[in-house]
């Protein structure tokens, strides 16, 4: 019995010698496995997401991710011959896993400077604004009425930027929009700060509850959504730029806009 508990423990040893072995040998850096990104393979994406975000991405009845963002990508993957494989995360973990559990990110997720230092970006492939969920009737007539309010948002988003800049909020940060809109109706929080999208989905969802202000009138700048890529890698940026391009003149790009953002 110990002989052949021995025997196992070598033969453990030899194997995770052999594999160390062989990282060394193709690979000169110190990164250990778990920094090595186990996902980049030539023929398949892993593409990062946040399934809580429609029309953009949700879970479908199947319970798999589905929404605009899923369909772009996928017909991207087909563009470029490669399988997109969905993994489901926190929409603030989707920038720090860039290189390490995923390739890329979609997730109706907006150009920022601060993100542009973790990752590179795509073209722009959707514009949006920040938008205000309010209690069915309320009115604010500048972003004066902001001012102190108890604000939800989902975390690491745009929305939370905006949030935690406005005078005096008292900022609930929520993993899933859909629950910052249920402390809206349970009156926990005033607002949402979401985009605009979403915003509509959550409305016609509560329609005697909740109203949407648009966030232009408080002020909100316009924003870009793209893909979020591993910064440097020029080669698979330039593929989805031009798969983005090749969407866009064939007629795909608006037939998914009809079907998941217009209908
Ligand atoms: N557009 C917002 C952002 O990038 C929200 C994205 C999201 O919640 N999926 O921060």
């Amino acid at each position: 019995m110990k002989k052949k508990l021995f025997a196992a423990a070598l033969a453990t040893i030899m194997t995770v010698s052999l594999v160390t072995g062989c990282g060394k040998s193709t690979d000169t850096s110190s990164q250990t496995s778990e920094d090595t990104n186990q996902t980049a393979s030539a023929d398949k994406l892993v593409v990062g997401t946040n399934a809580e975000f429609p029309p953009f991405e949700y879970l479908g009845d199947d319970g798999e991710p589905d929404g605009f963002d899923i369909a772009l990508i996928k017909a991207i993957g087909e563009k470029i011959g490669m399988e997109v494989e969905i993994q489901n995360m926190e929409f603030a973990s989707l920038v720090t896993s860039i290189g390490s559990k995923i390739d890329v990110a979609i997730a109706g997720m907006t150009v920022t400077d601060e993100r542009k230092e973790t990752v590179d970006f795509s073209d722009p492939y959707y514009e949006a604004v920040q938008c205000i969920i309010v209690p069915e009737g309320t009115v604010f007539a500048s972003a004066d009425d902001l001012k102190g309010l108890k604000i939800g948002v989902q975390l690491g988003t745009t929305g939370e930027f905006i949030a935690e800049d406005i005078e005096g909020a008292e900022v609930s940060t929520y993993n899933k929009a859909v629950d910052a809109v249920n402390d809206l109706n349970n009156g926990r929080v005033d607002c949402v700060i979401i985009d605009a999208n979403p915003a509509s989905v959550f409305e016609a969802q509560f329609p005697d509850k909740v109203d949407v202000l648009q966030g232009t009138a408080y002020g909100f700048e316009v924003e870009n959504y793209a893909i979020a890529l591993p910064k440097g890698d020029t080669e698979l940026a330039n593929k989805i730029n031009a798969a983005l391009k090749e969407l866009k003149e064939d007629g795909t790009y608006n037939k998914l806009v009809a079907q998941y953002i217009e209908n």
